[in-house]
């Protein structure tokens, strides 16, 4: 897992994609910078960030594993 501050930090270019990804089911998501932006916000941090996100498939929240 990366260190980061916040995502607007990290994720500069247009093209840079965010992966989330489950540890209780395996499932991933790989967002574009944008849809990132849009659902978590430019500032959020990756504490704050896994503690908001839930797993689509099992529902699992608080363990998701960001990689830029
Ligand atoms: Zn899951």
């Amino acid at each position: 897992m990366m260190m980061f501050q916040t995502l607007a930090r990290v994720m500069r270019a247009p093209g840079d994609t965010l992966t989330v990804r489950c540890p209780g089911c395996g499932h991933r998501a790989v967002w574009s910078r944008r849809e990132a932006f849009a659902r978590l916000g430019p500032d959020a941090t990756p504490h704050r960030s896994r503690r908001r996100l839930a797993c689509g498939v099992c529902g699992l929240k608080g363990g998701a594993v960001l990689e830029i």
